[in-house]
């Protein structure tokens, strides 16, 4: 043995020799595809129940790899939701491209910091060059920019972020140097079905809620643009691609427009919904979005990469880097891109990696077949159910979300119960215009046909248990 190394060391030299638990964890790995694709959807009630085992102290003495591994695998994977199969409907996630996931597992092994260029070459690059295709994809003009953070929720904050420093900019107001107090007035305009993380957006940035000028919605959720007020600039107008119920897109062309003659800053959410306008059959849908002066979207929904991944874009690149910037004497800035510029975090992973990998294999061909098929999936979904007894579909299915009701409110929830407990695919409950409703989101490329009529049984199996129940009282 080396004796200038410490035993722990020593062992971990050791455990990257020998790679014996990077083989092990591949073992599990390679199972757990193999097991998820038919596997119940929600964990079981014993797996639900093993989690107790991680409830221990912190270990006191350093363990065995392989063990440690050994207990994650046994008692971790069986919890898990089966989400990158083709019957998790829930929410408005998403499952994994495989050239995605095989390329985050290269990225784990680089471990790499994407803060600089000079950290990470690699990183740099590979967002320069996404940055460029989504601008293509989408039919953004060259000046937009964009920035990898988390999600769709940090991407709102980076976007509303640009449009507070803009907008006080333009009255003379320096938000990073004079702070909030006593600036002037932001006036915020935004649809009553704006998602809960523009809220939480506008609350972080001292926005204030009070201080919305709340917009009717039709019956779909999109905002109603004769009712938009007069907007000025120093107007930030927040609309949505993708309303996370029904799935609609507020009418993008009109009121971009509008907002670029009044000088007001447009913010589109389009966590999952912006993924339409890279379809050719879909992005009557995204008309004009192209207008606006901030976007945010994930790339862990409808386009199935891992998680996590979200995108910020913005037109107004001095105002999205004045938001973020940091200065400190020890950074390098180099004739690259340097990634921290355009977000919140410094050290950050490379999401990038895999992000670039699942675009790059896909091409517009894939992600065009891909995002198109979870609309028809969805649309087979509506239809379908559309026949089975005690359930109603609400919406137009214009993308991938079915909103469904039963009879009555307390139905509708032992639906979703009981469809839950059932495990056979999984959907959550949400709120439709005073209604509860059952929210079917398709975003995964595994759903089949067949995942789809597996389903709609387990609904009216579901239905029929109800009913029972109410037969023998309970
Ligand atoms: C999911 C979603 C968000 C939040 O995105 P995260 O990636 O979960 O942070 C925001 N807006 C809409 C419309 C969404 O569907």
């Amino acid at each position: 043995m080396n004796k200038n190394i410490t035993p722990i060391q020593e062992k971990m030299f050791q455990e990257m020799e020998n790679k014996t638990i990077f083989e092990q964890a591949q073992n599990y790995s390679f199972q757990y595809l193999n097991e998820v694709f038919d596997r119940n959807i929600f964990p079981t009630e014993e797996a639900l129940l093993n989690l107790e085992q991680f409830n221990e102290d912190i270990p006191t003495e350093t363990g065995n790899a392989s063990k440690v591994l050994e207990f994650l695998n046994r008692f971790g994977a069986p919890a898990t939701m089966a989400q990158i199969g083709g019957r998790y409907y829930g929410f408005v996630n998403g499952s994994v491209v495989p050239t995605g996931l095989a390329a985050k597992l290269m990225a784990s092994f680089w471990d790499q910091n994407t803060a600089m260029n000079v950290i990470s070459p690699i990183a740099s690059k590979l967002e320069t060059v996404v940055e460029k295709w989504l601008r293509q994809l989408f039919g953004m003009p060259d000046n937009v920019v964009a920035g990898f953070v988390s999600g769709t929720s940090t991407a709102n904050l980076c976007g509303l972020a640009a449009a507070r420093y803009r907008l006080l900019k333009k009255q003379g107001w320096d938000i990073n140097e004079q702070g909030l107090f006593g600036a002037p007035k932001i006036r915020i305009v935004t649809g009553k079905h704006a998602h809960s993380s523009l809220m939480k957006a506008i609350s972080l940035m001292g926005f204030g809620k009070q201080n919305i000028e709340w917009v009717e919605v039709d019956d779909q959720g999109r905002i109603r643009p004769e009712l938009v007020p007069e907007l000025d600039e120093y107007t930030l107008l927040a609309l949505q691609a993708g309303n996370v119920n029904s799935g609609a897109f507020d009418p993008f062309e009109e009121l971009c427009e509008k907002a670029n003659k009044a000088g007001a800053w447009v913010h589109i959410d389009g966590a999952f919904g912006l993924w339409a306008g890279a379809v050719d059959r879909l992005k009557h849908l995204t008309k004009g979005m192209e207008k606006a002066t901030s976007w945010a979207v994930d790339g862990h929904k409808t386009l199935n990469t891992p998680y996590d991944s979200g995108i910020m874009m913005c037109a107004d690149e001095e105002a999205i880097v004045s938001a973020l910037h940091m200065t400190g004497g020890y950074i390098i800035l180099s004739k690259e891109r340097d990634p921290m510029f355009y977000t919140p975090e410094m050290s950050r992973r490379a999401r990038i990696i895999e992000l670039w990998a699942t675009m790059k294999y896909l091409g517009r061909e894939g992600i065009d077949q891909m995002v198109y098929g979870m609309h028809e999936r969805a649309v087979q979904f509506a239809e379908a159910l559309q026949e089975v007894e005690g359930y109603e579909v609400l919406n137009d299915i214009v993308f991938n979300q079915v909103l469904v009701k039963c009879e009555t409110d307390e139905l509708t929830e032992r639906a979703i119960q009981k469809i839950q407990d059932l495990r056979e695919c999984w959907v959550g409950g949400s709120t439709w215009m005073g209604r509860k409703v059952i929210r079917v989101s398709i975003c995964s490329w595994a759903t089949t046909v067949e995942d789809v009529k597996r389903s709609v049984e387990s609904f009216e199996q579901a239905m029929r248990e109800v009913k029972l129940g109410d037969l023998f009282g309970g």
